[in-house]
């Protein structure tokens, strides 16, 4: 039952720059179908940003890379994903202390995603990155509870927030650009759902590796 501190940490955050960056133009499509095609290279323009700004002042513990990543993000990535993904991560470096458990796990998420729900006026149902976030919280609850570790709270959060990001699909937008589609929306994933589950997965596998 080992906690995952800083290493895991600047880990995570190199995966998700390489998930991000390997998972572009999948997340520009995305966009282009239900917004306005610019989530992947965004996202990827941020993350991408985080390494040289970390090469400079080293963060030295799991709420300093987080909140450093989060000031980046925020900085560096337009539109509607950077200031919540902003908002997600430093609410999220908050809650999660230097030693990250399973308990660590689920305070992390419960804070981004409140972070996203009052920044972005979202509630779950409205086709954006709640809707991965919500059952992502939900699973990392269960594995807390059943005693798991930080490792398997990340899995279970993954493998939720895509299904999450799936069953978006269906759904017709009420919050951001993929609202003005109404019923257009409808058969497309949402962007941000998407891209939150693959930073998850990147949280997953640098624990599994940790
Ligand atoms: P923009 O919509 O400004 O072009 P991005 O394309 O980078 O920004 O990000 C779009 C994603 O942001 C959507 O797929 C959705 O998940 C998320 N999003 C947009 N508006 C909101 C909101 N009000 N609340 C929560 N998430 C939102
Ligand atoms: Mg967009």
């Amino acid at each position: 039952m080992s906690t995952l501190g800083t290493s895991w940490a600047l880990d995570w955050m190199n995966r998700a720059a390489a998930t991000i960056a390997e998972h572009r133009v999948e997340l520009i499509t995305l966009d282009r179908q239900i917004g306005d095609a610019d989530h992947g290279e965004n996202l990827d323009r941020g993350f991408a940003a985080v390494a040289p700004k970390f090469e400079a002042t080293p963060p030295t513990t799991v709420p300093e890379v987080l909140k450093g990543v989060a000031s980046t993000l925020m900085s560096v990535v337009g539109g509607a994903a950077g200031p919540l993904y902003g908002t997600a991560l430093l609410r999220g470096s908050k809650a999660i202390g230097e030693e990250v458990d399973a308990a660590a796990v689920v305070a992390f998420l419960a804070a981004a995603l409140e972070g996203v729900k009052a920044r972005g006026k979202a509630e779950a149902g409205e086709k954006t990155m709640v809707d991965a976030l919500t059952p992502a919280l939900e699973a990392a609850k269960s594995v807390a509870n059943a005693g798991g570790d930080a490792a398997a709270a990340w899995d279970a959060a993954a493998t939720a927030a895509q299904e999450g990001a799936e069953a978006t699909v269906p759904l017709i937008a009420t919050k951001g650009r993929a609202s003005y589609l109404g019923e257009r929306a409808v058969g497309h994933m949402d962007p941000g759902a998407r891209s939150t589950a693959l930073i998850l997965r990147a949280a997953a596998d640098a624990a599994k590796d940790a």
